[in-house]
């Protein structure tokens, strides 16, 4: 099968079975051999309201407890710090917002920001004051090279059609404007520890789950200069060691430490046995995540990763 990815013949299905922790559906999984991504397979006809509504985002105060929250909130906020900073735009998109800290961070800063979102999205996404959030059924929104900076930060990997959604950024995008993708990386090595329960694959939300090398193959073909690769966010690099070595003594009951630090309603739904059996044996992968982590970071095979581009033409 030809990969949509490095458009070479070389995908191939797998036999991982991968199973949501929130709809309990299996998926299975397409392998390439030349670039390294993995795609989605068996979604159903509605994945919107399928696999997204609130057992997914939690709710409007936030995807997790306070805590949690206010740390996601200070991550985002350097960030945009870096963005404004580094590259000193005048308008940015973001390509799926959720809660727009990063953009109302960079609003702050005197940037103007947009959205663009799915149709389908949460109606407080869709309805937030602070920022110009536009739905992908609008066409033609912008003119053509009109933003400096455009980011998809966890979201590419969402996308039923990144390669399109990558064209349709690129055209809005200046002349050596920067393309900033941030997403999990199925390169690293707590994803091949064991794929089917790694925490960042999260099926059927993640529909492409790239390599480091595909995601920057995939960029140098669309005429884009690589500026920087660097690790993603630590927090998600060092979660994604502790929750995937937490299945492995759950199997059954994949993420159950995730959702017990959501707090709020995912919290009430989790089975009690499993998150004691996660919590009991934290003494084992606490040492061994915080071991993985370091040698990922060390090795440049990192949990998430993050690509800055420029549009060379
Ligand atoms: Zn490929």
């Amino acid at each position: 099968m030809l990969c949509p990815i490095c458009q070479q013949k070389t995908l191939s299905q797998t036999s991982h079975k991968c199973s949501d922790y929130l709809s309990k559906h299996t998926f299975t999984l397409l392998n390439c051999h030349a670039c390294g991504c993995y795609i989605t397979q068996g979604i159903s006809q509605n994945p919107t309201t399928d696999y997204y509504g609130t057992a997914y985002y939690n709710s409007k105060k936030g995807k997790f407890s306070p805590l949690i929250e206010k740390i996601f909130r200070f991550n985002h906020k350097r960030n945009a710090q870096f963005f404004y900073k580094n590259f000193q735009p005048k308008r940015v998109l973001e390509m799926g917002c959720g809660r727009a800290y990063i953009l109302r961070e960079l609003k702050q800063l005197g940037v103007q920001v947009y959205c663009l979102e799915s149709a389908g999205a949460a109606e407080w996404i869709l309805k937030n004051e602070d920022v110009n959030v536009l739905t992908t059924e609008q066409e033609n929104i912008w003119p053509t090279e009109f933003f400096q900076l455009i980011v998809f930060w966890h979201v590419f990997e969402h996308l039923p059609d990144p390669i399109t959604a990558l064209e349709q950024a690129t055209q809005v995008l200046e002349k050596d404007g920067v393309l900033c993708i941030s997403v999990p990386n199925i390169s690293s090595y707590q994803a091949q520890l064991a794929l089917a329960t790694w925490f960042h694959l999260d099926v059927p939300r993640h529909l492409f789950h790239f390599s480091k090398k595909g995601l920057i193959e995939l960029l140098e073909r669309h005429d884009y200069e690589i500026l920087k690769v660097t690790s993603g966010d630590a927090i998600q690099n060092l979660f994604g060691w502790f929750q995937s070595l937490a299945n492995l003594f759950t199997p059954y009951a994949p993420n159950t430490l995730y959702r017990f630090l959501q707090g709020g309603s995912a919290w009430r739904k989790v089975a009690k046995f499993p998150l004691l059996i996660q919590l009991l044996t934290a003494i084992i992968w606490v040492p061994i995540g915080l071991l993985g982590y370091i040698i990922e970071e060390l090795t440049a095979h990192y949990g998430t990763v993050t690509i800055f581009a420029k549009k060379k033409v």
